[in-house]
């Protein structure tokens, strides 16, 4: 089943279930000066959750139903790109909201309904596994009653249902609640692990999220009190891409129908196959060529702060992949093309704003890899003073990244080509120092501090000791 089919599909499904279908609204938030981008589906729509009358431009009446499939921004799911199969930086989010209206069980039955039926998405039944909040006796039984055995369903504590996620005493200001997240089970050939491992870790390639079904029924008020909202409501998540790669039997979502396109021109371009797994470069260009089109597209700047700053990041990392390709022209601007063509049906400002795009795109890499290149001069110079076997300081290495935004593995790459070692001991310290300064400097978004030093311990757990472990702890912290 087509990317395009599923979206479809899940739209209409809950326009039959009494919802009006909304286009995405924009990933840049209008009304919420303490977001930087929509991360889900439900941000947008917070108000109404709080008890706003529920009224839309151009639309008679009061809608308490609603179903959208949103462009969601995670920036801190940046370094996650490339090394799960499951996380995009821009990703739509289908979702089913209910202001007021239905609760726990439509929302459970219509899930079920829309992800077994075979005239909706008809996914086997047994391979699917759900996950409640400890307390939630009620979301338990509506799950027991649609068929689903009980010992598939698995009760979490806070950290894990409950969203926005947190203990309910930590979380952030505004509409929560538990919530009860679907898994769909790949199979043997995906991973060894079990339901039971899980359970245990919480981790696995081969149980995929796909849906999480929240039910706010609080308001979080400063010093973590819950204040019952004045009714309960409905809203719920699905990665569009998760599904897809679920129902196309692919390995992850680069190899989705609507990804093929983006890595086929990347191997155009760069006369350099794609591997599969192991081809973390053509990954994370061509999630990151989706993002910054879509952040762009939307009304944003590269600048040194904010949300452009993010963009600049991403459009930073993405160059230095296809620099390490062998790439020494611009050539992200192309890809914001067939984004563009990829995509422009259900997002047409992706084809209004193409030129703007292409433009503001092709400046910051020429820029950059200005950047780049001094910064290889430079360390030309440092290793023109050293012989084999000599070591580059750590904090030379550091230098190198701080100023020309040059990442430590190419900095190892260049430097062993010489036989060259680096003290990447030096560089971490230098770095540390240098982000303790920033720690005490600005009190910024510590959650996604905090998700990214979740990312990075689960990937040196993963990657141990390879190159990418510098430059990406650099980046996540930058
Ligand atoms: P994960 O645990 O895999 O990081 P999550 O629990 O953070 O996902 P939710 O906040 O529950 O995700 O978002 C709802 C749904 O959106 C998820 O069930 C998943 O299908 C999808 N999703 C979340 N993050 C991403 C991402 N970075 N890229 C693609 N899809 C995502
Ligand atoms: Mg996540
Ligand atoms: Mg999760
Ligand atoms: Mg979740």
């Amino acid at each position: 089943m087509k990317t395009a089919e599923i979206r479809e599909k899940f739209l209409r499904f809950f326009q039959s279930k009494g919802h009006l279908r909304l286009p995405s609204f924009s990933v840049i938030p209008q009304n919420d000066p303490t977001l930087l981008f929509i991360n889900a589906g439900m941000t947008p729509l917070k108000p109404y959750f709080m008890g706003k009358p529920p009224v839309f431009p151009g639309v008679e009446g009061e809608w308490h139903r609603v179903t959208t499939c949103q462009k969601s921004v995670r920036t801190g799911d940046i370094e996650n790109v490339g090394r799960t199969n499951r996380h995009q930086t821009v990703f739509e989010m289908l979702g089913n909201f209910s202001f007021g209206d239905y609760f726990k069980k439509e929302a459970i039955e219509w899930a079920w309904e829309f992800l077994t039926d075979p005239k909706w998405l008809g996914l086997d039944p047994q391979r699917l596994y759900v996950t409640v909040y400890e307390e939630d006796d009620e979301a338990f039984a509506h799950w027991v009653r649609v068929g689903v055995p009980p010992e598939r369903i698995h009760r979490f504590g806070a950290d894990e249902n409950f969203w926005p996620q947190d203990a309910p005493s930590k979380g952030p200001n505004g509409p929560c609640g538990p919530c009860s997240e679907i898994y769909y089970d790949r199979g043997p050939e995906f991973g060894s692990d079990t339901w039971a491992d899980y359970y245990e870790t919480r981790e696995s390639t081969r149980f995929v999220e796909i849906w999480n079904l929240v039910f706010p029924q609080y308001d979080r008020k400063d010093g973590g009190i819950l204040e019952p909202l004045p009714k309960p409501n409905i809203d719920t998540g699905m990665g569009l891409a998760r599904v897809a790669m679920v129902l196309q039997g692919v390995t992850d979502f680069y190899e989705t129908d609507e990804f093929q396109p983006l890595i086929a021109k990347i191997v155009e371009l760069t006369g350099v196959s794609y591997e599969g797994p192991s081809s973390v470069a053509h990954r994370v260009i061509s999630e990151h060529a989706r993002a910054v089109t879509f952040i762009l597209a939307d009304g944003a700047h590269f600048s040194n702060t904010g949300r452009g700053y993010v963009v600049r990041r991403l459009l930073r990392r993405a160059v230095r992949f296809g620099y390490l390709l062998g790439l020494r022209e611009p050539f992200m601007y192309k890809l914001a093309e067939v984004v563009a063509e990829v995509m422009g049906g259900v997002y047409p400002e992706l084809r209004e704003n193409l030129e703007g795009v292409q433009r503001q795109i092709r400046l910051e890499e020429e820029r950059f890899l200005e950047t780049l290149e001094s910064g290889i001069r430079r360390l030309d110079g440092l290793l023109s003073g050293l012989r084999p076997g000599d070591t580059l300081s750590g904090r030379d290495a550091f230098t190198l990244y701080d100023t020309y935004g040059f990442p430590l593995d190419l900095t190892l790459e260049i430097a062993d080509e010489r036989g060259v070692k680096v003290d990447t001991e030096g560089y971490e310290k230098a770095l540390e120092e240098a982000q303790e300064l920033a720690r005490r400097n600005a009190a910024f978004d510590r959650n996604l501090f905090k998700k990214s030093n979740e990312a990075l311990s689960a990937l040196a757990k993963d990657y141990g000791g390879t190159v990418f472990l510098g430059y990406e702890r650099t980046e996540a912290e930058a």
